[in-house]
């Protein structure tokens, strides 16, 4: 890269797009020296370019430590961006899905096949510096050089002003992670986070749109999983069911409005039952708990939100809501409790 180039780095979060892309949760490539080897970079992205084709359009800029690509799944109809920033202690790759009204491929399954070939670029890229080594014979390897990457996934749930950390999949329950700001509590991956987890093969809803289309078989039928990548469990009752059961994020929706009214004088309360049964992100509950000079109705509404948020994102959708319900209920708030009942009436 021209030292004459300027670097420039990544904005950690409040990154403002615009709403027609979404952008999937940052992925790091970390290394065990705790910086990026040098040669890394440069040479990851030579053999990126074998893989996707560089993009030099404008308003991206050129950089000496960003590389942007466009990648085009094959049966796929959009056009992701993958952004490639060198930030010297580790690679950030970023993602950006301009969305359409007609998709064939999921944005989930698209980042899979990403990760896949983002995957085998660092592997090579490792063999080829192991190779670049000199000085080093077979009696004196001290000069050998020895790395090791690991790809990590950025917390997209806590508090935008916390430093970035990552979080990683429950051992036990493959749908739930952890984040490392609080190892002791799993919770339900974000709507952006859980597109580099989620199992290629369930993917049928999109992030940020609230259409629901129905899989293609090719989709329903299970594929070995991918070298490398970390799939979930196959859901054991979606698509077979003789009457399909009513969909619970549009029963949540249909009742967004009574709730953000009914929550409100007790949004404190609701919020730490919720909080305390897994069912909110750390970002919403300090928001809500520690926020000061937004109004009440704001944090009702936040609070809310990340509950639709996490309802859509959640694989088993029912017993999620359900769990929503019975949070609501402990609340002991007569109106919320009738607003719980009205909920529970309609989806079970
Ligand atoms: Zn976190």
């Amino acid at each position: 890269m021209p030292l004459v180039l300027n670097s420039t780095q990544v904005s950690s979060s409040s990154m403002t797009l615009p709403s027609d892309i979404i952008q999937a949760a940052p992925l790091h490539i970390t290394f065990n020296s705790g910086y990026v080897p040098p040669g890394f970079f440069t040479r990851f992205v030579v053999v990126l370019t074998n893989k996707m084709e560089l993009c030099f359009e404008k308003d991206i800029g050129i950089y000496r430590n960003r590389v942007t690509f466009r990648y085009q799944d094959p049966n796929s109809t959009t056009i992701e961006h993958v952004i490639v920033t060198d930030c010297t202690d580790v690679i950030q790759i970023d993602v950006q899905h301009h969305h359409l009204n007609q998709e064939v491929v999921s944005f989930t399954k698209i980042c899979q096949n990403i990760r896949v070939l983002l995957e085998d670029a660092a592997k090579e890229v490792e063999e080829i510096l192991k190779k670049c080594a000199s000085g080093q014979t077979d009696d004196n390897k001290s000069t050998s050089y020895i790395f090791m990457h690991k790809f990590k996934y950025v917390c997209a749930s806590c508090c935008q002003s916390t430093p970035s950390h990552y979080i990683k999949l429950s051992p036990a329950n493959q749908t739930l992670v952890c984040c490392e700001n609080n190892t002791t509590k799993y919770r339900l991956p974000t709507e952006l986070e859980e597109v580099w987890f989620k199992d290629t093969n369930q993917a049928t809803e999109k992030p940020s749109s609230q259409r629901i289309r129905s899989p293609k078989p090719s989709e329903v039928m299970s594929t070995p999983a991918e070298p490398g990548s970390l799939s979930m469990p196959p859901p054991t009752d979606t698509h077979i069911h003789e009457n399909p059961p009513v969909d619970p994020t549009h029963v949540f929706q249909s009742h967004i409005a009574k709730l953000c009214k009914t929550i409100s004088s007790d949004v404190v309360a609701v919020c730490n039952e919720c909080y305390s049964s897994d069912l909110i992100g750390d970002g919403t509950y300090s928001y809500v708990i520690t926020a000061t000079g937004v109004s009440i109705d704001d944090k009702a509404t936040r609070l809310i939100h990340d509950i639709e948020s996490q309802l859509k994102s959640s694989i088993n959708k029912q017993e999620y809501l359900s769990n929503v319900i019975e949070a609501f209920l402990r609340v002991n708030n007569s109106n919320l409790s009738i607003v719980a009942e009205e909920l529970k009436n309609s989806f079970l």
